[in-house]
């Protein structure tokens, strides 16, 4: 049996630990697929149950110092868990809490380097400022006290603090995998022993080695240094991160519902379908429902990001996390646990914070070999220095130099900025879509939507209200305009189509009576069908008088249609009874939005099954680029097909329903979601409360993102493709240029920050 899990991983630290467990993992019998992500520090894991299970597979990294952070029986209970233990389940507020700890040893550790530094520092300044004789030399005292005191603190930092660096040396020997903390832990040791060998045996030493140089002050401000770079990166991880802990705590903890008619408050897990809760003023709405009493504004801005609150009343739907303002009113418990909305905001997130953006693979390629790389360089560095340096300088100097070009390019070179780069900004970005009410399903969908050049929108609901309105009947028939509207009215409430829609309110508004209706069938991309008093009636467009063979003169049709109204058409198999307009107002926000797609860009297409005058009308109001009128379902797909044959990247934008194929065809589908139905898993984004502007602050957002993500990797490689050559000192032989191992570890801390710092700046840009 195939299952396929997510866990959190104990021990992770960057890119080139994803790689090693990958690895690892992968060798393991039957283990299908892996995939880590260094950002949200999980693995996703797809194995076989019959020859392998996680216990298994966390003990073949433990050794390496990682480990499988294994859910409980306790935890992982059924699909009816409510969202505290959903989120219990996601591992979410365990993994902040860990990492909260982590953070405050991580602090202690620092502060307890600040003296040692200050003191290091101190040191190095006076020796500096003594060679070039601007201050007389330390008293004999003070220089024999620092003597002993140095090597004292660097024992201290390397072997309290610096501890996991060594510990991923220690791996590196034993298992022979190496990442970032072998690199650091490789050069602070040998710096360290280097110098130990010097005060340890100077008087035998000193007649071919300058034992003056000792490097305890290296070792002690590089690791401080990369510790502090360190804690600033995962406080800044774990802020990256509270997307998702907001949506959480949208959650209501209980619930005030009615059960054998009396008011009581229960636990939010213990409300069941079909209860009825009772939302007073001011509170949060605890699960999804549907009114059924009273009427009130509720504030959906945290789910939708709609500023304005929306009015329920009975029959609309309700939906957990958002906020009643004044009134109160009842509804019914239709959707509890994990299948709210909110709920599945909240996967959604987890899952799409998670996934891997294609950009990210290159990245992963080149950190994977990177480390080894670099290993062999610098013993390279340290060789050539020895071998050619030798020539023009003694001994002592150019072994000097080679260390500190060894431990330089240890240092500088470690490629944990890169494994950053990439996850850090899809991480911030989907928790900003998130808030803005764009759901985002993944990362190669958001790196898919930045480069989007077409956009193909569907015209009823997306740039029309989506609610038109009967506005005029043309009645041929021998029977009264009531009667017509009645058999049209009986065909309509079979359709969930727009039209049904506004066919429906009128007959209910004139109170006209629907009938019996048999063979019901809908005539895809023309209309529908039906039996009703024995008499078979169509309904629809233009297409189905054709069909029949049908004379009538449409010039009537061809009239108003110019207008933007949209006909349909009642018929029998003989002759036309009537022709009933409807019209659907345009939003006027789609108009402001497809010039800001304009601005992008990006051109706009319009595709409806609608008439081709109405079509053209409505195009010419909102400046649409391109359109489509009068096509099937499947002509949609095509036309997106044709689209893409010539280059370009689609995005598809409609309601999900009678659109999927299409969507599923574009580059990017992006279903606009209304009320509580949300169509997330089709779509690659999902627009809630969708109306077209969000479309443009989505394809906005992509852009944002993916421009953080290409800063952040110019500043993961530009750290290292200069570092290198110059710890290396490539350019010694020409400027005299060769970098101080303590600079190469503020660098390298530096290019951390300043990665996760840059992607926590899409959490505030204008979009
Ligand atoms: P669209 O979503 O662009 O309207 P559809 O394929 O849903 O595309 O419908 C195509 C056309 O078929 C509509 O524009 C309308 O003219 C006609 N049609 C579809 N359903 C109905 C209906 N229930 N009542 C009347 N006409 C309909
Ligand atoms: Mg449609």
């Amino acid at each position: 049996m195939n299952e396929s899990k997510t866990f959190e991983v104990k021990g992770m630290h960057c890119a080139s630990c994803a790689s090693i467990i990958e690895k690892t993992l992968k060798k393991i019998e039957g283990v299908e697929s892996i995939e880590i992500n260094p950002g949200t520090e999980k693995a996703k894991i797809s194995f076989d149950l019959s020859k392998t299970n996680p216990e298994i597979l966390s003990k073949h990294i433990e050794p390496l110092g990682y480990s499988l952070i294994i859910p409980t029986a306790s935890t992982a209970e059924s699909m009816s868990m409510s969202l505290d233990k959903h989120a219990k389940h996601l591992g979410f507020s365990q993994t902040k809490n860990e990492k909260i700890i982590e953070l405050k040893d991580m602090k202690n550790k620092l502060l307890s380097l600040i003296p040692i530094v200050i003191i290091s520092v101190f040191v190095m300044g006076f020796d500096i400022l003594a060679q070039f004789k601007l201050i007389p030399e330390i008293p004999y005292f003070w220089s024999e006290f620092f003597h002993y005191l140095l090597p004292v603190l660097a024992t201290y930092t390397l072997f309290v603090v610096g501890k996991p660096y060594l510990l991923g040396l220690y791996r590196f020997l034993r298992t022979g995998y190496a990442n970032m903390d072998t690199l650091i832990g490789l050069g602070t040791l040998v710096a360290f022993i280097y110098s130990f060998v010097i005060s340890a045996f100077e008087e035998s030493l000193s007649s071919f080695i300058n034992v003056n140089q000792s490097y305890y002050d290296v070792v002690i401000v590089v690791i401080a240094f990369i510790t502090l770079g360190k804690y600033l990166e995962t406080r800044s991880k774990i802020k990256t991160g509270d997307a998702i802990e907001k949506l959480l705590n949208l959650q209501a903890k209980t619930a005030l519902i009615i059960r054998d008619g009396k008011e009581i408050e229960i636990l939010i897990d213990q409300v069941v379908h079909g209860d009825l809760i009772i939302v007073k003023p001011g509170s949060s709405i605890p699960v999804d429902g549907i009114v059924v009493g009273g009427t009130s504004y509720i504030d959906e801005s945290m789910i939708s990001g709609e500023p304005m609150p929306v009015q329920k009343n009975i029959d609309d739907t309700v939906v957990a996390g958002t906020i009643n303002t004044t009134g109160s009113f009842t509804f019914k418990a239709t959707k509890v646990g994990s299948e709210t909305m909110l709920a599945h905001i909240i996967k959604m997130v987890e899952e799409a914070q998670g996934s891997k953006a294609p950009i990210q693979a290159l990245a992963d390629k080149i950190s994977s070999i990177f480390v080894p790389v670099v290993l062999i360089l610098s013993f390279l560095a340290l060789g050539l220095w020895l071998l050619i340096g030798t020539q023009y300088f003694e001994f002592s100097q150019a072994l000097s130099y080679g260390l500190v070009s060894f431990v330089s390019i240890l240092v500088i070179a470690c490629p944990c900025a890169l494994g950053l780069a990439t996850p850090t900004a899809i991480i911030v970005g989907v928790g900003r879509g998130a808030r803005e009410g764009i759901l985002i399903k993944d990362a190669s969908t958001l790196q898919k939507l930045g480069s989007v050049d077409v956009v193909v929108v569907d015209k009823t609901g997306t740039l029309t209200r989506g609610k038109p309105e009967l506005i005029s009947i043309n009645n041929f028939s021998n029977s009264n305009n009531n009667e017509l509207v009645s058999i049209l009215a009986t065909l309509e409430n079979k359709s969930e189509h727009p039209i049904a829609h506004s066919v429906m309110n009128y007959a209910k508004e004139k109170n006209i009576k629907i009938k019996d209706i048999s063979n019901f069938e809908i005539i895809k991309g023309k209309g529908l069908k039906g039996l009703i008093d024995g008499i078979e009636y169509f309904a629809g467009n233009t297409k189905i008088i054709k069909d029949l063979n049908l004379s009538f003169d449409t010039t009537l049709i061809e009239k108003e249609t110019l207008e933007g109204k949209t006909p349909v058409i009642l018929v029998t198999k003989e002759k036309v009874l009537g022709v009933v307009m409807v019209a659907d107002a345009i939003k006027v926000e789609a108009i402001e939005a497809i010039k800001n797609l304009h601005k992008l860009n990006i051109k706009v297409v319009m595709l409806t099954g609608d008439n081709k005058n109405t079509a053209e009308y409505i195009a010419k109001q909102i400046g649409i680029d391109e359109i489509v009128a009068e096509v099937m379902p499947e002509d949609k797909l095509n036309k997106i097909k044709e689209l893409q044959s010539k280059g370009y990247v689609v995005a598809m934008a409609g309601d999900g329903v009678n659109d999927a194929p299409a969507l599923a065809q574009a580059d990017v589908g992006i279903a606009m979601a209304t009320g509580t139905d949300v169509a997330i898993e089709s779509a690659g984004i999902t627009l809630l409360h969708g109306d077209i502007s969000k479309l443009v602050k989505a394809i906005s957002l992509s852009k944002i993102i993916m421009r953080g993500i290409k800063q952040n990797l110019f500043w993961a490689f530009i750290y290292n493709i200069v570092g290198i050559p110059l710890a290396g000192g490539l350019f010694f032989p020409i400027f005299g240029w060769l970098l101080s191992p303590v600079f190469a570890g503020f660098a390298m801390a530096m290019s951390s920050v300043s990665v996760v710092g840059n992607s926590l700046r899409i959490k505030s840009k204008k979009l």
